[in-house]
């Protein structure tokens, strides 16, 4: 080991853990510890105030300066009391983290005194100087406006010293800048809609809440080592890195017993996420070595985006304390499983019903069904959209990759509901739906056994699975802001619904019975979205092959993948939902490969670094090492000898200058690719030149770079080995 990697391995394994000051009370009392809940609202704003507030958050009622003053004031008392000295609007900019801009509740009166300050205007709306966000040419920089709005439906909370408010984040003229804008829209849209179709079978239903459970992969890897690594300090993975001759080949690291160390890492996050009313549930090793995952227990979908955000910054500062740095990245270490954050996704009633659970009759059922189908039908519409959702140049390692669903998005439902959809498919209308005596409707097949509600059929290959009670979205990359993926489904799903609502009112004003017209809709889209489902192994190249045989979006170039975005389709699903207009849609794709041009751009400039200043010195060293010694063994035997003697010295020599070579000649090729690909106009330009000629010619580097890695003595090589970086001792 050179001196460098060694010291570091040695702090690495010096680290004992961390003990984490658990506190005396039982979790349900500190559960939301700083969370400006409902409960503690009661003890700071007047009673008349608060139940407008609710009325305002539970009803979308519009809010007065009154009560945004009342709720201010309250909220200050109670974060002061709780030591928080600033305050910030918390909000989500396309970047795909949280930003943050604290000012201290203090301000200065003309006299020049000093007073403690925090109104409702304050609370309300913020000008943050956000001219650096990206926002894909909505906002100019003369007209760089934009503006941060409370969001009165997740609560407050404190981090530090500083009260954060959650809030949307707009330009100037009301284009969204954010993820959880669009989020909110998509969430009424698809509420509204479910509504409309649940009075089909329950008048008493008003409200429809999306839920979203999420389950957080992550990597860890000890802060010594990352700091001898730069590529995984600049890029978030490794550029580099020979196979470890062991990894998860023996899967045992999967719900193996947690290394103490971790275990303490993850028990000090789970009491900070509690304190923070993250409701964390499960922990859990995966299956590449020092892979974990997290998850809540399912939230509404909003707060629980905004928990995801939370977490995701809470577990890097965590792991500070702990002497580890947290890995988002969807892929830190070739050959390994990467991480995604799986989207456990649901609706329900303000009645309290699971509208993908199946019922316990038929008349539960039927309404089952139809929003099962909706689905299926909306996935299948959008699924060459989904995938734009899901899509990035970091998880772009992630989907296709052995372990990972592939860049196709289909629907896993198992064998039984495979069945029912069959049944219903064949079934004749007249025959397949009749009403009996008691008004009881009976489909032509049987009631749903209930023991789907217990599925445990589960197909890991699948990117969007039926799980018995919700849909899982598992393309969901391990560092997105899960909002993106979750506003895109649920427009795609309102769309549906209120498309599939004018079907069927159609076929009733027509005279049909309800039941008839519903079932009838129900089994043409049963028919028209087949090509969807999808219960066999994604991984295979059969599925390939078949799905694209099915019409369905097998694209794999990311920046083409954002194309999808801007189609006719998605535009006019958008507009009708009103979750996103065209120039905001136009303005996230020109973010999206804008990152993705950076992503690569920095990975790339990364590589090249390494290589010129890491990778060939030590190469050339070790090679006039192997020359030094051919011309002693000349020195020192006769020729013939001395030939034999360095036989295999000289192959290793060739091998080392044919690397070398190689790897010095595709550096210079990709800086001046690079060159090229930054002079295009227009960022889709950009991302296409960097997807096509920039990241061959990383993997082409890559690979000789590893191969030189098992070549050149351990003694000499500076960079952690895989072999030392995945495994906490
Ligand atoms: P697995 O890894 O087997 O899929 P986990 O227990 O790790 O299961 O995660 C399941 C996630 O799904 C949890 O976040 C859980 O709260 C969530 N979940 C369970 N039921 C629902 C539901 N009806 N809607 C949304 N999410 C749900
Ligand atoms: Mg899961």
């Amino acid at each position: 080991m050179s001196k460098l990697r060694f010291q570091a391995f040695r702090e690495a394994c010096s680290h004992s853990p961390k003990t984490v000051a658990v506190p005396n009370e039982r979790p349900d009392k500190f559960f939301g510890k700083l969370v400006f809940t409902r409960e503690k609202m009661k003890g700071y704003i007047a009673d008349t105030m608060l139940n407008q507030l609710f009325d305002a958050i539970d009803n979308g009622k519009p809010l007065s300066r009154d009560i945004a003053n009342s709720v201010a004031m309250g909220m200050k008392k109670w974060a002061s009391e709780l030591g928080a000295t600033h305050y910030t609007h918390w909000f989500q900019p396309l970047t795909g983290g949280t930003a943050e801009k604290h000012d201290a509740f203090l301000d200065k009166t003309p006299e020049g005194h000093v007073l403690e300050e925090f109104s409702g205007k304050v609370l309300y709306q913020q000008e943050p100087d956000a001219s650096s966000f990206p926002n894909g040419g909505i906002r100019n920089t003369f007209e760089a406006r934009g503006y941060s709005a409370w969001d009165p439906t997740s609560p407050a909370f404190i981090v530090g010293d500083t009260l954060c408010i959650p809030t949307i984040f707009v330009a100037y003229t009301g284009e969204a800048l954010d993820y959880k804008t669009p989020l909110i829209k998509s969430i009424s849209a698809v509420s509204k809609a479910a509504v409309d179709v649940c009075r089909y079978f329950d008048r008493n239903v008003s409200k429809v809440t999306v839920f979203l459970g999420w389950e957080q992969e992550y990597f860890l890897v000890d802060k010594s080592l990352w700091l001898a690594r730069p590529d995984l300090m600049l890029t978030g993975r490794t550029l580099m890195g020979h196979d470890s001759a062991k990894n998860q080949q023996l899967g045992d690291h999967y719900f193996g017993s947690i290394p103490e160390r971790v275990l303490h890492f993850m028990t000090d996050l789970e009491i900070e996420s509690l304190k923070l009313g993250i409701p964390v549930k499960t922990r859990h090793n995966e299956v590449a070595p020092n892979q974990f995952e997290l998850a809540p227990i399912y939230e509404e979908a909003n707060l629980a985006n905004d928990h995801n955000l939370l977490l995701m910054s809470l577990m890097e500062r965590i792991a500070h304390r702990h002497h580890f740095r947290v890995l988002l990245h969807e892929k830190p270490f070739a050959g390994v499983n990467g991480s995604g954050k799986h989207c456990n996704w649901s609706l329900a009633t303000n009645t309290g019903v699971n509208l993908l659970a199946p019922g316990k009759n038929a008349a539960a059922n039927l309404q089952f069904v139809t929003f099962l189908v909706n689905v299926l039908m909306a996935v299948y519409k959008h699924n060459g959209l989904l995938k734009a959702s899901i899509s990035s140049a970091t998880n772009a390692h992630r989907l296709g990759a052995n372990e990972a669903p592939p860049a196709i998005i289909s629907v896993f439902l198992g064998k039984q509901l495979t069945d029912v959809l069959d049944k219903l498919e064949k079934a004749s209308i007249d025959k397949g739906i009749a009403i009996n005596a008691k008004k009881e409707m009976k489909l032509g097949v049987a009631t749903i056994p209930e023991i789907l509600l217990d599925n445990t059929d589960r197909n890991r290959t699948s990117p969007f699975a039926f799980t018995g009670n919700r849909f899982e979205f598992r393309a969901v990359g391990a560092s997105a802001n899960c909002g993106d993926a979750m506003l895109t489904l649920n427009a795609a799903v309102a769309d549906q619904l209120i498309n599939f609502k004018k079907e069927v009112d159609k076929r009733i004003e027509k005279g049909e019975p309800k039941e008839r017209a519903l079932f009838a809709v129900i089994k043409k889209y049963i028919a028209d979205c087949k090509a969807i489902r999808f219960d066999g192994n994604s991984y295979s190249d059969a599925w390939k092959k078949e799905a694209a045989e099915r019409g369905l979006d097998c694209e794999t170039n990311v920046p083409l993948i954002f194309d999808r975005y801007l189609s006719p389709e998605s535009i006019a699903m958008f507009k009708n939902t009103n979750v996103l207009s065209e120039a905001e849609l136009q303005s996230r794709c020109e973010v999206k490969w804008d990152t993705y041009t950076k992503k690569i751009q920095i990975e790339s400039r990364v590589l090249g670094d390494l290589v010129m200043n890491h990778i060939v010195p030590v190469a050339n060293s070790y090679q006039s090492i192997l020359l030094e010694n051919v011309v002693r063994m000349k020195e020192a035997f006769d020729a013939d000898e001395a030939k034999k003697l360095s036989a295999q010295d000289i192959v290793i020599i060739r091998r080392i200058a044919e690397h070398i070579t190689t790897i010095v000649e595709k550096a210079d090729e990709m800086l001046n690719l690079r060159r090229e690909a930054n002079h295009k106009i227009g960022e889709r330009t950009k991302a296409i030149a960097y997807h096509d000629n920039i990241v061959p010619l990383m993997e082409e580097i890559r690979h000789h770079v590893d191969k030189l890695e098992m070549i050149v003595d351990d003694e000499m090589w500076t960079l952690p080995k895989y072999r030392e970086l995945m495994f906490i001792k």
